[in-house]
């Protein structure tokens, strides 16, 4: 049985114009001799009614009584709700569909609710329903735990769901369909004449995606580079090859990849840079503990003598500073922060990098706080 994995995220499947353009993809690969996986994300962003946000503003997103576990009944709905319209769509357009949860599909994770990792997948019951249909639905980023809960996998957990699927039913490729043509060389949101990447390797796109560009999810990038599955990055509403994911030359010699000084750019925005007095080392330890203890994860980390710098998310910068301040720190708070990452495997080492990156930063007036 030859398989595609099809990941559709909440753009592609928001109206029922963009649910058509995504069935000509599924059409396409079926006609192709393929018993295809569809994989769908919540309908639509935050303002539309099933999308995830939207779920998480039912119960006032931030104050919330209820435990994690409760909070995935609620969030994996988006999914579940997404599952059934479309397995509708695909029945209506006389193919041949079943729908099914994360948890039907065979989907297993551990029981960290709300950033669950899937720990194997029971594929038995979705390869009996291919040898009836053509194409089985499934609700990404949502699983079962040993409890039988309902979990969900975090942000982006749909195309970690495609990719563990991809990688259990042995398919052919993992097609990520989102609303750009491919993994690009910076956000095309931002930068308007990004180029799309035809080819890249797992480790540039990995490299990409930890560095904030939000196209493609690092752990499934990771999932598919162990099983050395194929991914392809692709515009829904285009035609277009979009950017193909595999391995370098040297390790599969199909792919024709080469080394490249610089991938991209990346970026994460809403930072929060925030300074601690520590005229001690003892002082240090004490800061980074404290934190650690709570739960709050640092980057772009600056230790110096008598003080040390770093950023966290904007939504962290009340309960980080209360903490520290709690416990006699002085602290100096920076809002509204980015980090821009230069992505390539071939920058260490070439001299003059950093005077470039810092000059044309300079030339838009931009102010630089820690460079790593
Ligand atoms: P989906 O809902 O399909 O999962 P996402 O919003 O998660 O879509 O990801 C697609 C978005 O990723 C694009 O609209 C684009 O703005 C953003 N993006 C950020 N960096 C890049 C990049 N380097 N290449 C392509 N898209 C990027
Ligand atoms: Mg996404």
């Amino acid at each position: 049985m030859k398989i595609i994995v099809q990941k559709f995220g909440g753009t592609s499947v928001q109206s029922a114009e963009t649910r058509q353009m995504a069935f000509r993809h599924i059409e396409r690969a079926t006609q192709e001799g393929y018993k295809v996986v569809v994989v769908v994300s919540a309908i639509g962003r935050f303002g539309d009614p099933y999308a995830t946000d939207t779920l998480l503003e039912l119960i006032g997103a931030k104050g919330t009584k209820l435990s994690n576990r409760e909070q995935d009944m609620l969030l994996s709905v988006g999914e579940t709700i997404s599952c059934a319209v479309f397995t509708n769509m695909l029945k209506e357009a006389g193919i041949d569909a079943v729908g099914f949860s994360g948890g039907q599909a065979g989907i297993r994770t551990t029981s960290d609710h709300l950033n669950a990792k899937i720990l194997e997948i029971d594929t038995k019951r979705l390869l009996k329903a291919l040898e009836q249909v053509s194409v089985a639905v499934v609700a990404g980023f949502q699983g079962l735990d040993e409890l039988g809960d309902i979990t969900t996998l975090g942000r982006g957990g749909s195309d970690t769901s495609a990719a563990a699927l991809g990688v259990a039913l042995g398919a052919d490729y993992v097609d990520i369909f989102t609303d750009v043509d491919g993994m690009m060389t910076a956000d095309p949101r931002i930068v308007e004449h990004a180029k799309s990447l035809p080819r890249v390797s797992y480790n540039e796109v990995s490299n990409m995606a930890y560095q904030g560009a939000k196209v493609i999810h690092p752990r499934a990038v990771e999932i598919a580079m162990m099983a050395k599955i194929p991914m392809r990055i692709r515009s829904t509403y285009l035609d277009g090859e979009g950017t193909l994911v595999a391995a370098l030359p040297h390790t599969d010699g199909h792919f024709d990849i080469k080394e490249r000084l610089v991938t991209g750019i990346a970026h994460v925005t809403n930072l929060t840079q925030i300074t601690v007095d520590t005229a001690s080392a003892d002082k240090q330890q004490e800061a980074f503990s404290l934190l650690a203890d709570q739960g709050i994860s640092l980057d772009f980390i600056n230790i110096g003598v008598t003080s040390i710098a770093f950023t966290v998310p904007e939504e962290k910068t009340k309960k980080t500073a209360d903490l520290l301040k709690a416990e006699g720190f002085l602290v100096e708070i920076k809002e509204r922060c980015a980090k821009v990452s230069i992505v390539g495997a071939g920058i260490t080492g070439v001299p003059g990098v950093t005077a470039k990156i810092v000059s044309a930063l300079a030339k838009e007036h931009i102010k630089i706080f820690a460079v790593c």
